[in-house]
């Protein structure tokens, strides 16, 4: 299939860059439709000289696990350049200072972290996603947080140019982050303290307790909506009765009110339903509106 004349590349990307790319796929709740260009580069260099060839009028998204992602089934008109695979070193910068790629898993961080002798990286171990997606959103568990420990981002803009950034650049909250717009996370130097002798127990334990009490294994994005200032989600959820409702193959998860479950054949569409479902339940019964936590992107079909 011949792309959009807008989505012409330069010779050295056309045959590397793979079209009409199903989404679902590359997402955790497995929906999605096809991305019109899907790139993953080489390394950093690479991917400056793709996005500084792409045409200005191109939309970009960058994606890292899909772990936090609900791509609508017409798909995603543009680039999606993944990071997975490519931007994937972690090193000490050092005693207690480290810097990790955007691609890198959050789970090997904190496992990486142990090695190292250095605490409080445990949080990241039950993240399914990477650190550029963990940067974006400014995950978090257990009372952990990533920004916490950002000293310094570096970042690639839409011409392919590159910079680094403090934290201070940023307006970062729970599970919020908003700096410069057209910039994208390339790595971070990371701040950890210092714990010689320290195990993996701790990350045992977080991952023990996660399975307890989430659905961990079955296709979903974790948690759907951010907590309200003065409640959590899956409470006010599951108290409107919400457990298990179903649309399509989507259901809100028997396990965690704040999940939502795909069975097997749900289409974006339909989760997308119940995520409306569930807000307009919850405002009527709690008079209290939820945000999502999930970033909702693409065309429908
Ligand atoms: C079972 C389960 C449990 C979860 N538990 C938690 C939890 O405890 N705490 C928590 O915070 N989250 C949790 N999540 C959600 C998710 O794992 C996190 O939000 C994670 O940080 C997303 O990373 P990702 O690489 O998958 O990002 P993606 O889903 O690929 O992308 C998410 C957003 O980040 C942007 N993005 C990705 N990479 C970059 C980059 N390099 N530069 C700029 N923007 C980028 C994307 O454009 C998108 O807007 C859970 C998800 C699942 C499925």
């Amino acid at each position: 299939m011949t792309a959009p004349r807008s989505l012409d590349l330069a010779p050295e990307f056309a045959a590397r860059v793979l079209h009409d790319v199903p989404m679902s796929k590359h997402t955790s709740w497995h929906v999605g439709g096809p991305a019109d260009l899907f790139f993953t580069p080489r390394d950093t260099m690479d991917l400056a000289s793709f996005m500084r060839q792409l045409r200005p009028e191109v939309a970009v998204l960058w994606i890292g696990l899909g772990s936090n992602l609900l791509v609508r089934d017409g798909g995603i008109r543009g680039a999606v350049v993944c990071t997975v695979g490519a931007l994937g070193a972690i090193e000490r910068k050092s005693a207690n200072v480290i810097r990790v790629e955007a691609g890198v898993a959050c789970a090997r961080i904190a496992k990486q972290c142990v090695k190292w002798g250095l605490g409080s990286a445990e949080f990241l171990a039950g993240i399914p996603g990477t650190l550029g997606g963990a940067l974006a959103m400014n995950a978090g568990a257990w009372g952990g947080e990533t920004w916490r420990h950002v000293i310094e981002v570096e970042v690639l803009d839409r011409r392919g140019a590159r910079r680094t950034r403090k934290p201070e650049d940023y307006e970062v909250s729970y599970r919020h982050v908003r700096g410069p717009e057209n910039e994208w996370f390339l790595a971070a130097q990371l701040q950890f303290e210092r714990k010689p002798g320290t195990n993996s127990d701790a990350i045992r334990e977080l991952l023990e307790k996660r399975k307890e009490t989430q659905p961990i294994g079955e296709w979903s994005c974790g948690s759907v909506f951010v907590n309200p200032r003065t409640d959590h989600a899956a409470r006010l959820i599951e108290s409107a009765g919400l457990k298990g409702y179903r649309i399509g193959d989507a259901s809100v998860s028997g396990k965690h009110a704040n999940f939502i479950i795909n069975h097997g054949t749900a289409r974006a569409a339909d989760v997308e339903a119940l995520i409306a479902h569930v807000q307009k339940t919850v405002l009527e019964v709690h008079g209290i509106e939820l945000h999502t936590e999930v970033r909702i992107v693409g065309v429908p079909a």
